[in-house]
Parts: structure tokens; C-alpha cells; sequence
């Protein structure tokens, strides 16, 4: 679970590391007017849960309420990499004197040895310095998983900082400190990254201008003192950087992952295909199964555009909210579905799913052909209704197609979608 950086800075300031002072957190522009004063130099920073705010115009200086106002309604209006600026951050501009150094714990996922990485090119991109000067980058494992950063640990990170930070040498003591604190506050927390980049260097000493904490998800049950803190009352989704499906079906209880980036610009020539598979085995097996088949018999113009697995035994209304998901994506022109049913039940898929496309229908929402196959437990019933339902409302069903029963294989079922769907559009 990642925390906003105002989030993250006052868990940093409670562990006695400097932060700039905080004007407030705002949702509308004009709100920031009285804060400020005439000439005061602000920060102002989108709260989004996304990195890289800086570049993509997420974070300005202002000086003064006018140049203030004016800026903070820009970047409220804006996205960051898709995400819609909500709440806006706004601080006191704090004046390097010195460099900008980058500051990070994390944990080695190979060994889970404890990692602290510390560069005096700090305020960009820590991958970037990686790449292209390596020598500016410190790492050090510590494979005790020690609760205290070890003195002679902490003095050489200092002090690699101290001699590549203009300004440096004299806030050496400083520096130790504050390495020695975000490692406090990584072990304390259970954190999976604690960062700071940049980490300034001022007249006053070195401060966090910027601040960055993932909490792992397993030892939030050890945090209930860090949710009280920052006022948190449950679990927010976890972001690293999820798309807005993520988002949503991590809000409705099931897995889900998109395979296209969120800013993908759909390829007029080819079908997409969305999956409501059974299972988390065949929700992969089915995405190379659409790839393979459209690759086969359709010139390679198909993709599949999602993983996605409800867990054992979901409940009709959520079988229909994974329709649901796929119906309002507007990139998706088909839904392969399959119910192999072991611990799930036919009979929930298919009322989960009629009850999906008749809603949609009567309240005039898009709805794209359905094909599939159900086989396994509550066949029978399953079957019943969904003679049925086809009975009772053959206009508001007649887009779906579901075999029912084993006398095809999947890959015919696919192709047979795919074959309908290429059809529908005219495509040979
Ligand atoms: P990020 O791009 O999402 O990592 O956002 P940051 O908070 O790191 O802001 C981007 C850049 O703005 C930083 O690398 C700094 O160069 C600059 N910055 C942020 N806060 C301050 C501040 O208080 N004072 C100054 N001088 N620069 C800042
Ligand atoms: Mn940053």
C-alpha cells in the first residue's frame, strides 16, 4: 500500500527527519488564497500515487498568492499519466544551499536482505543515475536484517554522500542521521520502499522535499498505530501504479490485469478480446489461447487485452461485475468466458452473467458479444436457466453464446467468437 507523500512526510518528520512546512492539503484552487502570502514561495505538488509528478508537470513553484492560485487550478485540471489530479499538496518552497541527495531503503526480493542505496545525484530519476553513472550510486545489503542500521553502515553512506554533495562535507553528521532514520522507519513500519528524493541540502540542514513509502501489504496488520496517525481507517487499494480496472475490480474483491498500458491507442485493424475466465490457470492459458488462434486462423489481428480470476466461489453479483468491467471497457470488442466448474458454480456464472447483460440492456449501456463454454457443477441447473432466461428475453440475450457442456473444445469456442465478432465488422 502506497502513501501520499504528505502521508509520507509526516510519518518521516515523526521519526525526526526535516520536512518542509505543510500550508495544507487542497481540493480547489481558490482555497489556497488565504494560506499564502503575498510573496511566499510555494511548493505546490499533485497528490497522485503515481512517481515521476515532476516531469509530467505535477509539481510547480510558485511565488506568491496570484502565481499561486493561478497554478495550482492548472495542475488540479490535469492528469498525471492518466491519473487525475484530486487533491493538491502545498508547502513552503524550501532553498537548497547545497545538492540534492537521494536517500532509499528497500529489500532485496532474491535474499529479502535489507537495501539502502544512497546517490548525490539525487532530485532525478535513481534509475536513470543507475544507468548512465553507476559510480554515483551506493548500495550496501545488510543481510541481518538488523533493527538499527549498523554504525560502521551508516558512517560509510555518509560519507560517500558527504564527499559527492556540494556542500556536503559539512553536514556529514547530518546526513548519517538521516540515513539512520529512514532505515528506523522502513523496519518500523514494514515498509517495502522508504525514499526521499530529493533530499535538500539547506542552511538549516538537510530536508525531505520529497518522500515516498510503500507499506507491505502482509505486516499492515502490525500497523494499526501508523493508520491512526494518518487517519486512515482501511486498507487503501494498493498502487503501484494500477490502471483504473485494476482499481476497480481490486475494489470489487477479484484479481484482475490489464495487458495493455492504460494510454494504449487501439489498433483499428485488430479485435480485441476481453476474458472472464474460469480460474486463475486458464485466465493465463486463455490469453495465449486468443493470441494463438487469432494468430492462426485470423492473421494475428487479435488481442487479448486482460488476466482475470475471481477466486473460488463468487457471488452472481460479482461474476457480474467482471462482465460489468469488460462491457464499459471501450476497447473491447468481444468476451471470451469460460465456466469450468470445480469449486465455482455453473449456475451462479450464468445467472451472473443473463443478469449482467439484461441490466445493461434495458438501461441502454454498450454490451459486446459474449462467447463461452460452461461445464462442471450445477451443469444441469445452470443449464435450465439459461434455456430459460433464453425463452423469457431472447432480444436482450441474443449477443451471447455459451456452449453448454464439453462437446467443443475451448480453442472452438474462441475461434467461433473471434469468427462472429470479425464478421460483425465486415472483416474477412
Ligand atoms: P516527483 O517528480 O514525483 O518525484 O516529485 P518531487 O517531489 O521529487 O518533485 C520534483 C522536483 O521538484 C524535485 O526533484 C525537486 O527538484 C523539485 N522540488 C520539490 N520540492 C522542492 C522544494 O521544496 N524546493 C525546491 N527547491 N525544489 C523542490
Ligand atoms: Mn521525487
Amino acid at each position: 500500500m502506497r502513501l501520499y507523500e504528505n502521508e509520507a512526510k509526516t510519518v518521516f518528520e515523526r521519526e525526526g527527519i526535516a520536512v518542509p512546512r505543510a500550508l495544507g492539503v487542497f481540493e480547489r484552487a481558490a482555497d489556497i488564497q488565504g494560506r499564502i502570502g503575498p510573496d511566499s514561495p510555494v511548493m505546490l505538488k499533485a497528490l497522485v500515487l503515481v512517481g515521476g509528478r515532476g516531469k509530467a508537470g505535477g509539481v510547480r513553484r510558485a511565488t506568491g498568492r496570484a502565481e499561486a492560485v493561478s497554478l495550482a487550478a492548472e495542475i488540479l485540471g490535469r492528469k498525471i499519466r492518466g491519473y487525475s489530479v484530486e487533491r493538491l499538496l502545498v508547502e513552503e518552497a524550501v532553498e537548497a544551499v547545497g545538492g540534492a541527495a537521494y536517500v532509499g531503503v528497500t529489500m532485496n526480493p532474491a535474499d529479502f536482505n535489507v537495501t539502502v542505496i544512497v546517490s548525490p545525484a539525487g532530485g532525478v530519476d535513481i534509475e536513470q543515475v543507475a544507468r548512465e553513472s553507476p559510480d554515483k550510486i551506493l548500495r550496501i545489503e545488510l543481510p541481518g536484517n538488523d533493527e538499527v542500521l549498523p554504525e560502521a553502515e551508516a558512517a560509510r553512506l555518509a560519507a560517500f554522500l558527504a564527499s559527492g554533495l556540494a556542500g556536503g562535507a559539512v553536514q556529514a553528521d547530518a546526513l548519517k542521521a538521516v540515513i539512520s532514520k529512514v532505515y528506523a522507519v522502513f523496519q518500523k513500519y514494514d515498509c517495502k520502499v522508504a525514499e526521499i528524493n530529493p533530499l535538500l541540502l539547506t542552511a538549516a540542514g538537510p530536508v525531505a522535499a520529497d518522500a515516498k513509502i510503500v507499506l507491505d501489504d502482509n505486516g499492515l496488520y502490525r500497523q494499526s498505530g501508523l493508520f491512526h496517525l494518518l487517519g486512515l481507517t482501511t486498507a487503501r487499494h494498493d498502487v503501484s501504479e494500477p490502471t483504473r480496472n485494476e482499481v476497480r475490480a481490486r475494489v470489487a474483491g477479484f484479481r484482475y490485469v490489464d495487458l495493455l498500458a492504460e494510454d494504449h491507442k487501439k489498433n483499428p485493424g485488430k479485435l480485441y478480446v476481453g476474458l472472464v475466465p474460469g480460474g486463475a490457470g486458464y485466465g493465463i492459458f486463455s490469453i495465449d489461447e486468443v493470441a494463438n488462434v487469432g494468430d492462426r486462423f485470423f492473421g494475428g489481428r487479435v488481442v487479448p487485452v486482460n488476466f482475470m480470476d475471481s477466486g473460488g466461489g463468487p457471488t452472481v453479483e460479482m461474476v457480474a461485475e467482471m462482465f460489468d468491467l469488460l462491457f464499459d471497457y471501450e476497447a473491447v470488442d468481444l468476451v471470451i468466458t469460460s465456466r469450468f466448474g470445480g469449486i465455482s458454480s455453473c449456475d451462479i456464472f450464468i445467472r451472473g452473467l443473463v443478469g449482467c447483460l439484461r441490466e445493461r440492456r434495458k438501461a441502454g449501456r454498450r454490451v459486446v458479444p459474449v462467447f463461452g463454454r460452461m461445464v462442471g457443477t450445477d451443469l444441469p441447473s445452470a443449464r435450465d436457466f439459461l434455456e430459460k432466461a433464453k425463452r423469457e428475453t431472447p432480444e436482450e440475450l441474443k449477443d451471447m453464446h455459451i456452449t453448454v457442456g464439453n462437446q467443443k473444445i475451448m480453442a472452438e469456442v474462441i475461434r467461433e467468437g473471434i469468427r462472429y465478432a470479425f464478421d460483425r465488422k465486415g472483416w474477412t
